[in-house]
Parts: C-alpha cells; sequence; structure tokens
C-alpha cells in the first residue's frame, strides 16, 4: 500500500482546522488571524497536491535541496517556507524561491540573506529563531538576545523581519509547552514595545502537531503541522 492511500490527507486537514477553530474560539481570536503551514518535508508532491487541492497554499519545508527539488512540481502560487538551519552557502539558491525564512538566528545568516536579496533586488521576509526552552540540539538565539539581534540586523537592506519563530521541545501534553509559547510572545511584545523604526513584528510562528492548540492560545501566528496533517514521516524512504 503506498503512503497516499493511508493517509487521508482531505480528513486530516479538516481535523486540523476544527481544532485551530476551536482553539481560536477559546481564545477569543480570529481564525484568519493564523496561517496554517502545512510541513511537507519527506514527503512526496503527490500528497502535497492532495493538500493544495484542499486549498493549502503555505507549506514548510527545512532542507534548501528539498525545495529546489519539489518547486517546479508544485504550482506557482505556492508559498514556500524554510523553518529549518539554513546555511550560509545556500542562502543563493533559495531568496528568490521562498516567502519566508523561518529560521534566522545570527547576524552573519542575516547578512548572507541581504546580500544575495540586494544582488537579485529582493526584500526578504524572515524570523528570528529563538530557542526558548534553551535546549542545546536546537537552534536560535536565547530569549535575552533576540531584542538584540533584531536591532543589530534590522537596517540591512533587502531584509524583511516579520517576527519571531521557536520550536518548542517534544512533550506528551501540550500544557506542558503553554509557558514557552507565552514567553515567545513577550518576548515580540517587549520589542514590539520600543517602536523601533523599520520593523513591523507581527508573525509568531510557534505550534506544530502536539502543540499547536495550545500556541494558538499564546498568540501564534503560524503554526507549522506536519505529521497531523500528512502522517508520520520515515526518514529513510526518500520522499
Ligand atoms: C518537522 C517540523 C515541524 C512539523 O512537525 P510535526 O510534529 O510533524 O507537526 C514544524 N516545525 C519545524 C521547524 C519542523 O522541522
Amino acid at each position: 500500500m503506498s503512503e497516499e492511500t493511508i493517509t487521508d490527507i482531505r480528513e486530516n486537514l479538516r481535523q486540523v482546522r476544527d481544532h485551530m477553530a476551536e482553539h481560536c474560539a477559546a481564545a477569543g481570536r480570529s481564525l484568519s488571524d493564523v496561517t496554517l503551514i502545512a510541513v511537507s518535508k519527506t514527503k512526496p508532491v503527490s500528497m502535497m497536491r492532495e493538500a493544495y487541492d484542499a486549498g493549502i497554499r503555505d507549506f514548510g519545508e527545512n532542507r534548501v535541496q528539498e525545495i529546489l527539488e519539489k518547486y517546479d512540481q508544485m504550482p506557482s502560487d505556492v508559498r514556500w517556507h524554510l523553518i529549518g538551519h539554513l546555511q550560509t552557502n545556500k542562502v543563493k539558491y533559495i531568496v528568490d524561491k521562498v516567502e519566508m525564512i523561518h529560521s534566522v538566528d545570527s547576524v552573519h545568516l542575516a547578512e548572507a540573506i541581504s546580500k544575495e536579496a540586494v544582488k537579485k533586488g529582493l526584500r526578504v521576509k524572515i524570523l528570528v529563531q529563538v530557542n526558548v526552552a534553551g535546549e542545546e540540539t536546537k537552534f536560535g538565539v536565547a530569549p535575552e538576545d533576540a531584542e538584540r539581534l533584531v536591532e543589530t540586523i534590522r537596517a540591512l537592506p533587502g531584509l524583511q523581519i516579520e517576527g519571531l519563530m521557536t520550536v518548542a521541545p517534544y512533550v506528551e501534553d501540550q500544557e506542558d509547552n503553554r509557558d514557552i509559547f507565552a514567553k515567545l510572545c513577550k518576548v515580540i511584545l517587549d520589542i514590539r514595545e520600543k517602536n523601533h523604526d523599520n520593523i513591523n513584528m507581527h508573525v509568531l510562528s510557534m505550534g506544530m502537531t502536539g502543540d499547536y492548540g495550545v500556541a494558538i492560545e499564546e498568540g501564534s501566528t503560524m503554526i507549522r503541522v506536519g505529521t497531523g496533517i500528512f502522517g508520520a514521516r520515515n526518514y529513510r524512504i526518500k520522499g
């Protein structure tokens, strides 16, 4: 049996959208304030097309190479989100293809994106990745360093800092991540309060399959859902 026949993408999406609506209602938020990004890493284009046909336009990938492989096989109105770690030597392949880069966590990387954006005459939307839980295995700046990074890179040409992103720890009970999401929200509010010119930080990219409900309640504006839409990933089989 192929992966496609055992995963009912349309039904999964219906459930995810229902949950989004429930948690938006619980928090008194509008569903239209939260963008669902379908994380399609390791999954074949055939499955992405099913999600596309069910209305998804935002897709998340964590590898540059995988975006490049899938790019021409998907309709041109797809918005590609790079959600994984980005090496500076790969920046040139991707800046003109992505809607947003969620994983900027150093001045060095921001400068590389800026340089390439200027060269190509683009304005690239970026998020600063914050490692709220301080996990050693995760990328991102410490919460107390986020503002300084924003300050340092905000004047770079060709960049538009849209907000912050975090990858919370894997937990069985999503309540265990509530404080992490609340903290990221506080960080963005603190930065916003300073009212820096040239930045309009309005995106909070937080919440995955296991915890997007709580993330929405704590202010997420972009959730990144993979397993909940496409089923479990098998990293041995190439998508
Ligand atoms: C893989 C991935 C996701 C999606 O994870 P699921 O638990 O499958 O929803 C979200 N964000 C990032 C950064 C990822 O790498």
